[in-house]
C-alpha cells in the first residue's frame, strides 16, 4: 500500500506541475487575473481540504480492512483478480458521476460544491479547489459505497493515480487541437467539456459531470458538446467577482444566507 501512496502523492504534484508550465506556454483563455494569486488562493482551499483527506483516509483503511473481512463483494464473487479491479474502477467512476450529480441537483450540496464553480477562470489549480463541507460530506457519503462494493484501500488509491491527471487536464487551460479532443471525449472528459461544465450558463454548467469516464454523462444523457466555446462565460454571476475570492470569503459563503 506505501507504494500505492507514494505513486499517488507523485502523480497529484506531477499532472499538477505539468499543466500548469503547459497552460502557461499555451493557453486557451486569456488570463484575466493573476495566475499565481489566483493559484494561492486555490491551493489555500486544497490545503484546508488535506485536514479532512488524510484522517478520513486512515479512518476508511482501517474500516474496510474489517468490513472486507466478513463482506468482500466483488472481491468474493470468484471472477479473476483483474476484472474485480476493472469492475470496482468503473463502480468507483459511476459513484463519483452520481455525487457531482447530486451536487447539482441537491439545493444544499449545490450551496458548498457552488464554492468550485465560482471560480472566475478555470485553469488546473481549480481541480482541487474544493469547499471542506463538500469534501467532508464526499467522504463520509462514499464510505457505505465502498463498503458495499468491497473495495480495498488500493483499489481507491489505485482509482486516485488514474483519476487526478485526468481531472487536472479537463480543469487545464491548455489550448489543444480539435481533433485531439475530439478523439480524447469518446473516452474521458476533456478540457472543452469541462469549460462548458464551467459555464455560467445554468443550463449548461449542469452537463458533463464525469471524472474519469465521459461515459456516464452519455447513459445518464447530461452530455453536451459546443463546439464555439472561446466565448463562453467562466464562473457564477455575483460569486465569481474578484472580491469574493480570499480563501476566508470562500470558506465563510456557503453559512450565509
Ligand atoms: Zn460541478
Ligand atoms: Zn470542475
Amino acid at each position: 500500500m506505501k507504494i500505492l501512496q507514494i505513486i499517488s502523492l507523485l502523480t497529484t504534484l506531477s499532472s499538477a506541475g505539468f499543466f500548469w508550465v503547459l497552460e502557461g506556454l499555451h493557453p486557451f483563455f486569456k488570463p484575466t487575473v493573476d495566475r499565481n494569486t489566483h493559484a494561492v488562493s486555490n491551493f489555500g482551499m486544497a490545503a484546508c481540504n488535506l485536514l479532512i483527506l488524510f484522517p478520513s483516509m486512515l479512518l476508511m483503511a482501517s474500516v474496510l480492512e474489517r468490513t472486507n473481512v466478513f463482506w468482500p463483494g466483488i472481491k468474493g464473487s470468484g471472477i479473476p483478480a483483474w476484472m474485480q479491479t476493472i469492475a470496482i474502477l468503473t463502480i468507483l467512476d459511476c459513484w463519483m458521476y452520481c455525487w457531482h450529480r447530486m451536487n447539482h441537483e441537491v439545493t444544499f450540496f449545490w450551496r458548498f460544491h457552488s464554492i468550485h464553480h465560482s471560480d472566475p477562470i478555470i485553469d488546473v489549480t481549480t481541480a482541487w479547489r474544493f469547499h471542506f463541507m463538500e469534501i467532508l460530506f464526499s467522504e463520509l457519503l462514499k464510505l457505505p459505497v465502498f463498503i458495499l462494493i468491497g473495495a480495498g484501500i488500493e483499489d481507491i488509491l489505485l482509482y486516485t493515480i488514474l483519476m487526478t491527471p485526468v481531472i487536472a487536464f479537463h480543469h487545464s487551460n491548455v489550448k489543444i487541437p480539435d481533433q485531439i479532443d475530439k478523439i480524447l471525449r469518446n473516452v474521458i472528459p476533456t478540457p472543452l467539456l469541462h469549460r462548458i461544465h464551467h459555464s455560467i450558463i445554468r443550463k449548461e454548467h449542469d452537463t458533463n459531470y464525469g471524472s474519469m469516464l465521459s461515459l456516464w454523462d452519455r447513459i445518464f444523457r447530461s452530455f453536451l458538446l459546443k463546439n464555439e466555446i472561446g466565448s463562453i462565460k467562466i464562473g457564477l454571476s455575483e460569486e465569481s467577482s474578484i472580491n469574493r475570492q480570499t480563501i476566508s470569503a470562500l470558506l465563510l459563503k456557503p453559512f450565509k444566507t
